[in-house]
């Protein structure tokens, strides 16, 4: 390729061009390995071209990586504060370029991929406080002139494995809360997310070269399994905070298992909302259209199942349907679109796939069901009427598909609610305070995220973001998730002359 293409231009200003190296090693940009086509999911043409990580390039990085972090855990975790404040600035002055270009890469529509970069944003804000609050604690000791303390110290370095469908906000998560807590961070993209891995990078890595530290604080690789297998294995990475389906999030637990390392997942989800029987019903079912169809049914926190009270069943779906047909789908850059394309080709494949296994289940298409003819990967957004113990609800199908189900009682909503192999996210309609507490309480939803009144999506970072089950179990973003990101140090000082032992025990 030659140059941008005219409607391309504006990557210029973040630092792209038609053809860009695709690794942040020691300060540098290089890419020896495979020469890879980010893609525009509306037209399926190429955008730019990227050159990935060789494992010699991934080597090199890590060696880099290694020494830096030896001086950045020096650093005090209120100055690392102040480099990640100017990291959110400098987010702040590329917002609309940098969300322009998520919504071209992935294929989200505008309003979301600005919101995107507005998360890290509000991370950079998070993690700037919290590097001045990252606090241990004094435990009374039983023995005379002895004193026990907690002290939180960083872990060294943090790899971070991320997913097509949040092309940067989870490298964000991931990498403010590591960096105040002291460690360097390697992050390796999605593969079809390139430019978006480069974009960022180059954002967040002019401002340690500003600030003269080594740029190998953090390191950055464009690559695909081979590269985020060999962050797994790599010894010198003691957590891998891994984002993306359950199928590959075992084969990664495994492995960092197998060398006693710490995995963070953040897996699959497969998430219902339930409308009861007094519910606002307005309410509710805005809350489902936005759950359902944002993002092309592409986020971890997509409501993929929708729970009536059967005495408000066909209330709530006469409405839904009508505005099903209403969507306005396109361009995602274009002003007014709702729904954009899938990703890739692959996933329209699996979105057709996944309609022909539901309708041999017994699913009855409502709305929607078929591919859109054009040159991107559009899909019209479904509804389908299906019993929740049919074998296909089990699985989270990554697109714009909403299961309907009915249910008679409270408890029988959160059964069907609990019976799927995920436990991400999870919301009820409801105004009474008895099924409410029921619901957030021991004998309620068994999900990480389990609201009322709102959508399934949507989280703010304050709270704490993950799920259970094969979910994963990690939890990111805010509450005290950054102790994720520190070795616990549990510290017995004996200040006196004797040598008094724990438990009275008398050693001669
Ligand atoms: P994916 O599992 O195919 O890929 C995720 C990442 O893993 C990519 O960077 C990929 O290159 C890498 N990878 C692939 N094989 C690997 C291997 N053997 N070793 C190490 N890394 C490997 O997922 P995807 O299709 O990119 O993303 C969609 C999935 O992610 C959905 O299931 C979605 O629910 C999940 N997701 C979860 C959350 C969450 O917070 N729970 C957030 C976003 C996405």
């Amino acid at each position: 390729m030659t140059s941008l293409k005219k409607e391309y231009e504006f990557l210029n200003d973040i630092g792209l061009s038609s053809r860009n190296s695709g690794c942040y090693i020691d300060g540098a940009w290089k890419g020896n390995g495979p020469i890879v086509y980010s893609i525009n999911p509306a037209n399926n043409q190429t955008i730019a071209e990227v050159i990935e990580a060789s494992p010699q390039d991934y080597e090199e990085g890590m060696k880099a990586c290694s020494e830096a972090s030896k001086i950045w855990m020096q650093v005090p975790a209120p100055k690392r504060g102040e480099i990640v404040r100017q990291i959110g600035d400098a987010l702040r002055s590329k917002l609309q370029q940098l969300g322009r270009l998520v919504s071209l890469e992935m294929g989200k529509i505008l309003a979301e991929g600005i919101g995107e970069v507005q998360e890290i944003i509000d991370m950079c804000d998070f993690a700037v406080g919290l590097s001045r609050q990252l606090n241990g604690s004094i435990i009374p000791s039983e023995r005379p002139n002895h004193m026990m303390l907690e002290m939180w110290n960083p872990l060294g370095i943090v790899g971070v494995i991320t997913a097509f469908n949040f092309p940067c906000a989870v490298m964000g998560w991931n990498a403010c809360l590591a960096l105040v807590c002291g460690n360097c961070v390697v992050w390796k993209g999605a593969p079809t997310t390139p430019l978006i891995t480069v974009a960022t990078t180059k954002i967040v890595v002019e401002v340690l070269e500003k600030n003269n530290l080594p740029g190998a604080i953090f390191t950055s690789f464009c690559g695909g399994a081979e590269i985020g297998q060999a962050i797994a294995e790599d010894t010198r990475i003691p957590l891998v905070s891994f984002t993306g389906s359950s199928k590959v999030g075992l084969v990664v637990q495994k492995i960092v298992n197998e060398r006693f390392g710490k995995c963070l997942l953040e897996l699959s989800g497969n998430n219902a909302i339930i409308v009861m029987d007094d519910a606002d019903v307005k309410l509710a079912v805005r809350s489902v259209l936005f759950a359902a169809v944002g993002t092309a049914g592409q986020r971890c926190t997509t409501c993929r199942r929708l729970l009536l009270h059967e005495s408000i069943y066909h209330t709530v779906l006469d409405q839904l349907i009508d505005l099903y047909k209403q969507i306005k789908i396109g361009d995602p850059l274009e002003n007014g679109t709702l729904l954009g394309p899938l990703h890739t080709q692959t996933s329209r494949n699996n979105f057709e796939k996944g309609i022909e296994i539901i309708k041999a289940q017994g699913g009855k298409i409502l709305t929607g069901g078929a591919l859109i003819e054009s040159e991107g990967n559009f899909v019209q957004p479904t509804i389908v009427e299906i019993s929740p113990t049919a074998n296909v609800v089990k699985d989270e199908l990554f697109g714009p598909v909403l299961y309907v189900m009915k249910f008679k009682t409270l408890n029988e909503a959160i059964e069907i609610n609990n019976s799927v192999p995920q436990g991400l996210s999870s919301s009820i309609f409801t105004g009474r305070p008895d099924i409410l507490f029921k619901w957030i309480g021991p004998q309620g939803s068994d999900c990480g995220i389990v609201n009322v009144n709102i959508p399934t999506n949507g989280a703010e970072i304050g709270g704490a973001f993950g799920g259970e089950k094969a979910t994963g179990g990690g939890r990111e973003a805010g509450s005290d998730s950054w102790k994720q990101y520190m070795r616990r140090s549990t510290c017995t000082i004996n200040y006196g002359s004797e040598l008094p032992l724990a438990q009275g025990i008398n050693f001669g």
